[in-house]
């Protein structure tokens, strides 16, 4: 089946109860039982819900996976991934990271002795050398945030595999539109499903996708024996998003793309990251590993100076100033006081992340109203 036609019917049967197209929001803790230990499949939603799993399987196919596992945020999913590991492993990640991965694995992880290693993984032999004995994961990002750097999944997974490492491709920037993480060898795919997924900015989840049965097992036990699960009313939400999904990233593709080409144009910007424009370090490597180039985009302005940054960023009308990235409206972040501001100055501007970076989330709007807000607020 091909993907527009997965984003819509793929996990979801028409009601056993009534016949109704849609999954009904089952909003129940408990069900009945027949007699003690006789029931349908469901005991209580914590361990099981139907619309929830109408939404694992769907988002599972997406991924051409075999189990999806939802969780109540995106970094509970990563918190759950993080739970499989014990004092003394290690875990090797990307050094240009979201924020909040960085946050969980630094000030929870860590002190309970989970040792990590932050790395630049556009370099594999950076990524080689900081292979030990003791090596259990490594946690991969691409594009990553902010900067759109590409890392190549196959060639990481390969050398995962030859060395017995697992290994997670954070796909919440691609969306499995453009990316397929376990087709290139990953282990388990994670998303902030708050996202392009979820798509329209009204929904907090995550979930993680992986064709391991084992894996999936112990993901399944951790989700219902920690308990940090979406709610029924958000996995409707996200049931409803992601039939559109193909769509809108298609317009988020045309659109940023337009954005990124008339920005590298302007006069009075500096660098723009986006791996759709040629003089993007990672083009080549986007064009083999995604099937387009995404919605997301970052650009200094000439001079690097921080207050011209955030004028601009104040005189935006049609972007709105806020975190989060992914829906149908256009957005524009600091990354440096925002999504990253847990990641201390120093170690932000060793990987190249500058305080007057502005990072868009270019939304499916008609882009002649993106350019024309751009215009004005750069000036
Ligand atoms: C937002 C985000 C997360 C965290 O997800 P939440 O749903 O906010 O918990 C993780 N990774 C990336 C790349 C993100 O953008």
């Amino acid at each position: 089946m091909k993907f527009g036609t997965k984003a819509i019917h793929a996990g979801v049967e028409p009601d056993p109860t009534t016949g109704a197209i849609m999954t009904p929001i089952y909003q129940t803790s408990t069900y009945v039982q027949e007699s003690p230990g006789k029931h349908k499949g469901y005991e209580y939603s914590r361990t099981h819900n139907p619309t929830r799993t109408a939404l694992q399987n769907a988002l599972a196919a997406l991924e051409n996976g075999k189990h999806g596992i939802c969780y109540a945020s995106g970094l509970a999913a990563t918190d759950a991934v993080l739970k499989l590991f014990r004092p003394g492993d290690e875990i090797i990640a990307t050094n240009d990271i979201y924020g909040g991965s960085y946050r969980i694995m630094k000030r929870i992880f860590e002190p309970f002795g989970l040792v990590f290693h932050f790395v630049n993984m556009t370099d594999i032999n950076e990524v080689k050398s900081a292979i030990s004995d003791k090596t259990k994961l490594i946690w991969m990002e691409t594009p990553t945030n902010p900067l759109l750097r590409l890392i190549d999944i196959e060639q990481i997974t390969a050398i995962c595999r030859e060395k017995g490492i697992q290994s997670v491709v954070d796909n919440t920037f691609a969306s499995p539109y453009l990316q397929n993480p376990l087709d290139l060898g990953a282990d388990i795919v994670m998303h902030s499903v708050t996202k392009y997924l979820g798509g329209h900015s009204d929904t907090v989840m995550g979930a993680l996708m992986t064709n391991n049965d084992e894996l999936a097992k112990q993901l399944a036990f951790i989700q219902n024996a920690s308990g940090a699960v979406p709610g029924p009313q958000d996995c409707f939400l996200v049931l409803r998003g992601i039939k559109t999904l193909h769509i809108r990233m298609q317009r988020h593709c045309e659109n940023a793309f337009k954005v990124a080409h008339w920005l590298e144009t302007h006069p009075k910007v500096g660098k723009v990251y986006y791996p759709g424009l040629a003089s993007h370090p990672g083009h080549d490597l986007a064009r083999r590993q995604m099937r387009d180039f995404g919605g997301m985009l970052s650009f200094e302005l000439k001079g690097d100076i921080y207050e011209d940054a955030v004028k601009t960023m104040e005189r935006l009308n049609v972007f709105s100033l806020g975190e989060s990235l992914g829906g149908v409206e256009s957005l524009c972040t600091h990354p440096a006081s925002m999504t990253h501001a847990s990641i201390p100055k120093e170690e932000r501007e060793k990987v190249g992340l500058k305080d007057t970076l502005i990072r868009l989330s270019v939304g499916i709007e008609d882009v002649e109203d993106l350019i024309e807000d751009l215009a004005q607020a750069i000036g």
